[in-house]
């Protein structure tokens, strides 16, 4: 598995966030994890990266013990709706930023390579040398995935990495994130409360209420079965 968490739990003062969760995800996959807001998701994810200490449970990365790594050393990447890219520096500098900071660092020529493959995987390499502030905001995310990316992290943390852009410009992105994935098969865990976009993007869906877990399984599976009058009606109600 390359992310194991189990009998997470994480309190807010007497506020429950996270209430014994478990879940794997399986290498390779896109995941999401779904519910609606409050209940927990951003928690969770940020345990997972190691930026949020858990009450109690295990975290595991690619079967390692993550508990007292820290972010770094978990080798995750992520994309979050709000952690913007440098503004002082061109879409390629930005690119490039993860492999710069590196230790060892990396040859030079070795991250050019690199970042022109990810810039041209998301087809932004005719705009690598412009700044964050002229390009569109989803061109802004492609870039941000491609960051993400560029270190091969073990696994890929989004949370609702689309959430403050039009509907049209996160219809395409959904599109764009599942044929990042399917290029570089990098296990994704991606939160979101748009039911409809996790259907669309994911490989196996956990629905998640009031910091538990409800039901994993893939979209067709939750539909078809779903396991609690919770996850019939949060799947049946629209955004
Ligand atoms: P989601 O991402 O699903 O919207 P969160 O994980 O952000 O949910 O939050 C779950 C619950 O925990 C919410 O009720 C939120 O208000 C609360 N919470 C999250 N972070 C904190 C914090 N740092 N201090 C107090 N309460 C928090
Ligand atoms: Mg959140």
């Amino acid at each position: 598995m390359a992310i194991a968490v189990r009998n997470l739990t994480k309190r807010f003062g007497t506020f429950q966030a996270v209430g014994g969760v478990s879940f794997e995800v399986p290498a390779g996959e896109l995941v999401a994890l779904l519910g609606p807001s409050g209940s927990g998701k951003s928690t969770i994810l940020r345990i997972i990266a190691g930026l949020e200490p858990a009450d109690s449970g295990d975290v595991e990365i690619t079967g390692e013990d993550a508990s007292n790594l820290s972010t770094q050393q978990r080798g995750v990447g992520f994309v979050f709706q709000h952690y913007a890219l440098f503004r002082h520096m061109t879409i390629r500098q930005n690119v490039a930023f993860g492999l710069q900071v590196q230790k060892p660092r990396p040859p030079a020529s070795e991250i050019k390579a690199r970042v022109e493959e990810l810039l041209e995987l998301v087809q932004l390499l005719v705009h690598a040398d412009r700044y964050p502030s002229q390009l569109s905001g989803g061109q802004r995310q492609r870039v941000a995935l491609a960051r993400a990316l560029a270190t091969r992290p073990k696994v890929l943390l989004l949370d609702e990495p689309f959430g403050a852009l039009d509907a049209k410009v996160r219809d395409e992105l959904r599109t764009w994130l599942r044929r990042l994935h399917d290029e570089v098969h990098v296990t994704s865990l991606f939160v979101t409360h748009d039911q409809q976009e996790a259907f669309e993007v994911a490989d196996q869906v956990i629905v998640l209420n009031k910091g538990k877990v409800e039901q994993m399984g893939p979209p067709q599976e939750l539909y078809e079965h779903p396991a609690t009058p919770f996850v019939t009606e949060f799947l049946g109600s629209v955004n």
